[in-house]
């Protein structure tokens, strides 16, 4: 299983109209694909996400040298490596390394984990609530509605990036619209203080549609987490950001319900199905953060489908894995069929799924710098 070759396939997509969240607005989508060939010719594909121009100058002289003549076999070690150099690229070449070693079995990427529970994993569409029109609220409840009419019943809508009285007049109007077909998920993007959190009590203690609150404030400041459960009538959840060793602190606390890690912030795919497993053991619900790569989406609901339940509950046995529900052709890479809001998982061996090469090559990057 020698590394025969390795090809870059750097993606850019600029945003006819920027979209964001509290961190600002986004002008661009990227991500970095590569694929692995390997001597008897398997191939493995990885995700990253990074500036691209210097992801792909750390791949051209540094990763790529390092790898090629090397075993897949040898994985552990080589991911150890390219993880002191670069955590993002070493996630990505854990994918492939896995694709490859299925495809050598001849099985799906979730025997590989054990098997699964499931076949189809319930997705949200995650929405970025902000742009720069002067009605953004309402383009934000026309591209709500639109994905509901697309058979999605669960969304993740921005808070925190207006004042307190414009999101709620947001979030105010999307509920009197939809609460009836629609669960959804506040995401604050870590803006808020305990009091600012406070302002939106009397909100939230009014609505029973609400999934959970997410990260509203900065994950380190576990004690006014703490403090806001006293009173909070649903579930908080976040760590989008952490690495798996920063989940472990977390862990059985009860200051975070439900965990978001996200398959590309950890050294590798592996560490990142062993963080869920562990979740599980500490009684802790998962719901993947996946809004920055098609093939990380992917192995994200690849996971969910190997997880055991958190529940006995008919109808609540998993948590929903995160949709990119923005323009953004860049989600459809590795294409999956989508049914009422579910994925329904490919089968064949390794991912079972062919990445579309024509959008592929579509979107690759001309190496100007942006
Ligand atoms: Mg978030």
């Amino acid at each position: 299983m020698n590394i025969r070759l390795i090809e870059l396939f750097p993606l850019l997509y600029p945003l006819p109209k920027p979209y964001g969240d509290a961190n600002g607005l986004k002008k661009h989508r990227s991500c970095l694909l590569f694929r692995l060939t390997t001597e008897l010719g398997l191939t493995g594909w990885g995700e990253c996400v990074d500036w691209l121009p210097t992801i792909v100058k750390g791949f051209e002289d540094r990763i790529i040298p390092y790898l090629l003549g090397k075993s897949v076999a040898d994985r552990q070690q080589l991911l150890r490596t390219v993880s002191q150099w670069h955590p993002r690229a070493a996630a990505g070449l854990s994918m492939a390394f896995s694709e490859i070693v299925a495809q050598h079995a001849r099985i799906s990427i979730t025997d590989l984990w054990g098997g699964r529970w499931r076949h189809r994993i319930p997705v949200y569409a995650s929405f970025q609530s902000y742009s720069e029109e002067s009605d953004w609220m309402n383009s934000s409840l026309r591209l709500v509605e639109q994905r509901l009419m697309q058979g999605f019943s669960k969304a993740k809508v921005k808070i925190g990036g207006k004042t307190i009285r414009e999101d709620q007049g947001h979030i105010s109007a999307l509920q009197s619209q939809f609460s009836q077909v629609l669960e959804l998920a506040l995401d604050a993007n870590q803006s808020y203080d305990a009091a600012a959190a406070g302002n939106w009590r009397a909100l939230l203690q009014r609505w029973d549609n609400l999934m959970w609150l997410e990260e509203l404030l900065p994950m380190h400041r576990q004690e006014q987490y703490r403090q806001i459960k006293s009173w909070l009538p649903l579930p908080c959840s976040g760590g989008e950001n952490l690495s798996a060793p920063e989940f472990i602190p977390l862990l059985g606390k009860g200051t975070i319900d439900i965990l978001q890690p996200d398959p590309m912030h950890q050294t590798s795919i592996q560490e990142y199905v062993q963080l869920l497993f562990t979740a599980r053991q500490f009684g802790q619900r998962v719901s993947p953060h996946t809004f920055d790569g098609s093939l990380s989406r992917l192995y994200a609901l690849f996971a969910q489908a190997c997880l055991p339940p958190w529940s006995k509950m008919t109808g609540e046995e998993i948590e929903p894995v995160e949709w990119d529900a923005m323009e953004n052709p860049l989600t459809q890479l590795f294409p999956v069929p989508i049914q009422q809001g579910e994925v329904v998982l490919p089968t064949g061996a390794g991912l079972g799924t062919a990445p579309d090469m024509e959008r592929i090559r579509s979107l690759l990057w001309d190496g100007h710098t942006y």
